[in-house]
């Protein structure tokens, strides 16, 4: 079985409030760039099922020379192999242009059963390059899901947490699966698991190698802006007693029309 997880590069979430709109609108992010938190716990589930289903693990990215960092992580963790996709042809790239790239590597990979894939990106936030995936691919797409039951037959059954509750669906594979951070715990990189991704080879790839034009962005970025930052006023309520600071607190909750 071959399962490709689909690996993003982003700041680390620490650093993120100090990122500023004319770095996002460059292109040139200065904060620490990690692995995205959500796609550890699909590199872990992709180990977890190669295991299982004796089959390979493979990351991809679409990203800078840099997201190379994001995929030594996977493969130290235990992902098999990993692959970069160059993204000079995405100028301001959006999603849409994000999921051909990334359905192209799919494809370049063979016979690929499943995509796993976080359930969003810490930084641009839209969970929704999955659908762009599965659409390009015409895979079933299966959401948030938090356990895998299983994969025979052809068919994968899992399990999806909907509000308030639990489902189980299955689809045909291949598929493409986001996963909930309540699947399972992502392990930390060994330091065995360091060392191999360190001397791994991982080829970069451009459009052009995955015989693919990048699509024209359906969207555009308008206006990127932090938001209003926000006054807030913290008044100390005195009193000798506690009926009297009561009585304070209910007056100033009157006052401000509160109550
Ligand atoms: C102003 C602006 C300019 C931009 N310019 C560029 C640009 O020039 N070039 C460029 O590449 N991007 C650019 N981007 C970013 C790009 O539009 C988004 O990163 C992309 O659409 C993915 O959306 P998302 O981060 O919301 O992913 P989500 O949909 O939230 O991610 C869901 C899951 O999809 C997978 N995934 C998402 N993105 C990738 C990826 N890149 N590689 C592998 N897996 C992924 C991960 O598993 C992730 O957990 C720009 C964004 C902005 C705001």
């Amino acid at each position: 079985m071959k399962i490709v997880v689909l690996i993003k590069q982003t700041p680390d979430t620490a650093e993120l409030p100090k990122v500023a709109a004319e770095e996002v609108k460059s292109g040139t992010i200065k904060a620490t760039m990690v692995i995205n938190p959500w796609d550890e716990f699909a590199a872990e589930e992709a180990i977890q099922l190669a295991e299982r289903f004796n089959g390979d693990a493979i990351a991809l990215s679409v990203g800078a020379p840099g997201a190379v960092d994001a995929l030594k992580h996977a493969v130290a963790m235990g992902v098999g192999s990993a692959a970069l996709v160059d993204n000079a042809s995405l100028r301001d790239g959006d999603i849409w242009a994000t999921a051909a790239l990334l359905a192209a590597a799919v494809k370049a990979q063979g016979a690929v059963d499943l995509v796993l894939t976080g359930k969003q990106s810490v930084d641009d936030n839209s969970g929704t390059v999955f659908v762009g995936v599965a659409g390009k691919l015409h895979w079933p797409l299966l959401t948030n899901v938090i356990k895998v039951r299983e994969i025979a037959d052809g068919v994968v059954t899992v399990e999806r947490l909907v509000e308030g509750g639990q489902e189980t669906v299955s689809a045909p594979l291949p598929a493409v699966i986001s996963v909930a951070k309540e699947i399972n715990e992502p392990r930390y990189p060994s330091f065995m698991g360091i060392r191999k991704a360190n001397k791994a080879s991982i080829p970069t790839l451009s459009a052009g190698d995955l015989g693919v034009v990048t699509p024209a962005n359906k969207t555009q970025w308008t206006n990127i802006r932090k938001p209003e930052v926000r006054r807030t006023q913290v008044n100390i309520i005195g009193g000798a007693t506690v009926q009297e600071k009561a009585a304070k607190l209910v007056d100033a909750l009157l006052a401000e029309k509160v109550i």
